[in-house]
Parts: C-alpha cells; structure tokens; sequence
C-alpha cells in the first residue's frame, strides 16, 4: 500500500482536483489519499474565525463575503466535475457549509473564540475538499471509501497543534482498515480529534499539517512509499519565487530537509516526515502536474560518500554576536537560531523578528544586523577542502562583508553570515554554481 498526500495547490480548484484524479487512476497498488484543503480556504477560515470574535467592530459584512466566497469555491467545483452525483454531493457539501456557518454565528455571538473552536472552523477546509473528491472518484466508477481523519487520528488538547498519540492511531487505523479492506481510501490531512471525557473534538496538527497526517498514517500501515504530491517537481535547489534557475533535488537525507526547512523553506515541514524516517519508509516529492517527473526522494541518510552541494536558502532580519564569554545561558529561546563556539569565539546568531530584548538579552548593542545563507549537501564534514573550494567559487561573495563562516551548524550544512546586501543575488548565484 501506499499514502499519497496532495497538498493546497494539488486540489485548488476543479482541473486541479482532475489532475489528482488522473494522478492516481496511473497507480495499480491500494493507496491512502491524503488531502489538504483547497488552496487559500484555510486561510480563509482562520480569518472569519477571527473576525467572528472581534469585539471592536461589527464584521457582517467580511463574515457574509468569506463564507459565499467558500461557498461558491466549493459548489463551483462540484458544477464543474460532477453529474450522476451531483445533488448527493451538494447536499452533503452544504450540510458541512451550514455547520460551519452555524460555528461562525456562535463564536458572533458569543464574541469568544476558543482555540478548540478555531480547529472546528479550520477543519472544514479539508472535510469540504475530501467530500468533494470522494464523489469525483465514484463519478469515475473508482471504488473509495472516505474515511473521517477525525476517527483514526486521536490526538492530544493542544488544539491548533496538536500531537498524536501513536498508539491510539495505530489502534484505530489497523481497525478501521480491516473493516473495509480498501483499495483506495481518502481521508483528509492536518485533522484529527480528542476525547475530554464527555465527547471527541476536533483537532489540528499546525499549518502544514498535511504532511504530518501522511507521515502519520504511512508509518502505521507500513506503507511501501510515502508520496507528497505539490506544484513543483520536487525540493529544488532554492526557493523558487527568489530565484530564476533551480534545479530539482534527486535525492536527499532528512537532515539536509531539517536543515533547508529550518532556514525557511516551506515546502515540507522535517517534524512531519519523522514518523517515516523512523520506520524507514521511503518519501518522494513529486509533481501534480508534471507527474512523470521523477520527483526527490528523501531518504534517512546518502546512499554514497559523494561530496554534493543541493540547496540554499537565505534568511533575511538575523542579528549576530561575537564574543570572548558565552551570551546565552538558556538555548531554548525560538529566536535562538545558532549559539555555538568557532574559533576561540562564543557565536550567537539571533531572529530578530518579534524579538524583544529583556533581562534575558540585554545588550543590543552588540548585535549586527545581518543575513544568514544556509548550504546544504551531502558528506560535507568529509571533504572540507571541497566544501572550501565551493565557497571561494561563489565570486559575488567577493564584494560582501562575510561576517562569519558557520561549519558546525550540522552534517549537511554550512552557514554564511554576512552583512546587508542583495541576498537574493547571492542565492542566485550559489544556486547556479552547484
Ligand atoms: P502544498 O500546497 O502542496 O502543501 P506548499 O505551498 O506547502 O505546497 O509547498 C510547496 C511550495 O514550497 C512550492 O510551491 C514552493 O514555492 C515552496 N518552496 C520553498 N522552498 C522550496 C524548495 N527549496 N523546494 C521546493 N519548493 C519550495
Ligand atoms: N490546510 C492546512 C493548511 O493550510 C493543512 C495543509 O495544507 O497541510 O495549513
Ligand atoms: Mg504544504
């Protein structure tokens, strides 16, 4: 069996959620979908979620745009693709829309929105999108079976991040999974629930969660692959709405992820794939529209000892510190990004966004503006003059105050601190020197 998880832009709209269609009918082996919400509707939801309980104004009318707005998105796409089913799938469809708009009157109501009602209201984007597909399958004559994400994922009360509680899941999914024996089931992404002894609510995973659910349930059934299906053909070499020329990653080790993702790239958060890394299940970013692309696969660790540079990603707004004594005492700070010692120096690199200086960090004065450039690749530590060679071949770095070189970051990575310049220029030409 497989999990094919399709992200925002996978399902965005009718075409989109067609592409996903022909996407798995290609595939012969039983497969979990995993779905998100269509693109953009998660924020939707979180908006009219805040709104709705905004004591300074009256939102009427925001609240009446958001919800039409998720309304209409969602029967366009039933109109668009749907015909022997499409009265069964809008009645369901607008019996999910009149349970969300009956949530939104209550938080209005109320003035009052709980963090276990925000996940109420942000679930809706996944089970509208999961219903949606599931008729467009059956339309197909496939054979799915949609299952309630909230019945398989038992979580913890930490709504709006919630963690799940594995052994619960595992109870649940091997349950549920016998009882149908199905060749393709749909669920949704980023949902889940906890009971607090009186009923079950719904939580979320965090933003992003998606992939978390695939990990998630691929690791439980012991699936033969996880695949992640987005809007590019795989982890490429730098972000590409910064720079003009990146490539595709064939293949890297989940530290180079955890690296990159640390940094900013957003395309798959590392605490999301863990479950797989740990059971060794291979994971594979692919391309909904570009489906024969072969895609990254993301594996524990490099198959060779090849030196390899694969990516960089730039974080602008950091401040730096370079002293004789040590600055921080506590490491567990989120602003936090590096504290470490490089030559007879204690180095503190520090996320100057939200950051507010108190008895903790007191002296800003010390502190310098800069960027930080993250490289990664593979076998870094073991062919340093390699890793050396790269650097000086990057000559725009020639006219840049390099500020500090950071080996130690981790394995696969080296850190290049440097003072305000055209970051984006810098990547550019990183990127195209690999
Ligand atoms: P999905 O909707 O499929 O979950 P996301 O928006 O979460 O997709 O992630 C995919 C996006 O991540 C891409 O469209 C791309 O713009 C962005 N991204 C940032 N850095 C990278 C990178 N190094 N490789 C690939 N995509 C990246
Ligand atoms: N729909 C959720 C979000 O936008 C989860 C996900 O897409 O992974 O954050
Ligand atoms: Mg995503």
């Amino acid at each position: 069996m497989i999990v094919m998880k399709f992200g925002g832009s996978s399902v965005a709209n009718a075409n989109e959620m067609i592409s996903v269609l022909n996407v798995i009918k290609n595939v012969v082996d039983k497969k979990v979908v995993v779905l998100s919400a269509c693109k953009g509707i998660t924020d939707k939801l979180e908006q009219i979620a805040i709104i709705s309980a905004d004591k300074s104004k009256n939102f009427n009318n925001e609240k009446e745009n958001i919800l039409n707005y998720i309304k209409n998105h969602h029967i366009n796409i039933l109109n668009s693709t749907l015909k022997n089913y499409l009265a069964v799938a809008t009645n369901e469809v607008q019996s999910l829309l009149n349970d969300l708009e009956n949530i939104v009157q209550g938080v209005s109501f109320l003035k009052e929105l709980t963090s276990a009602t925000k996940d109420a209201v942000l679930s809706f984007g996944e089970l509208l999108s999961t219903t949606i597909f599931h008729f467009i399958c059956k339309e197909q004559q496939l054979n799915s079976v949609l299952i309630d994400a909230r019945t398989l994922i038992y979580t913890n009360d930490n709504y709006n991040e919630a963690a799940p509680n594995l052994e619960l899941c595992s109870q649940n999914i091997k349950k549920e999974f016998s009882k149908i024996n199905p060749d393709l089931v749909i669920t949704q992404g980023f949902i889940g629930s906890y009971n607090n002894g009186i009923i079950r609510k719904t939580t979320t995973l965090g933003r992003g969660g998606s992939d978390y659910s695939a990990a998630i349930i691929g690791a439980i059934i012991g699936a033969e692959e996880i695949q992640i299906w987005t809007d590019v053909n795989g982890i490429l070499s730098a972000d590409p709405r910064c720079c003009n020329d990146c490539r595709t990653i064939k293949q890297m080790s989940f530290e180079e992820i955890k690296d990159l993702s640390f940094w900013g790239a957003k395309v798959l958060h590392p605490k999301t794939i863990l479950p797989a890394i740990e059971k060794n299940i291979n994971i594979k970013v692919l391309n909904t529209f570009n489906p024969t692309n072969e895609g990254t696969l993301i594996a524990a660790k490099n198959e060779d000892n090849l030196f390899k540079v694969n990516s960089v990603i730039a974080k602008g707004n950091c401040i730096l510190n370079i002293s004789n004594k040590r600055f921080l005492t506590e490491f567990d700070n989120e602003n936090v990004l590096y504290s470490g010692y490089c030559n007879r120096k204690y180095i503190t690199l520090l996320n100057k966004n939200n950051f507010e200086f108190n008895e903790k960090f007191p002296d800003i004065e010390n502190f310098i503006d800069c960027s930080v450039i993250c490289i990664s690749g593979a076998n870094f530590s073991n062919n340093s003059q390699k890793l050396l060679n790269f650097l000086s071949s990057i000559k725009c770095l020639e006219n840049v105050e390099v500020l500090q070189i950071i080996f130690e970051f981790s394995f696969s990575s080296v850190l290049l601190v440097i003072g305000s310049c055209d970051v984006h220029k810098i990547v550019d030409e990183i990127s195209k020197n690999m």
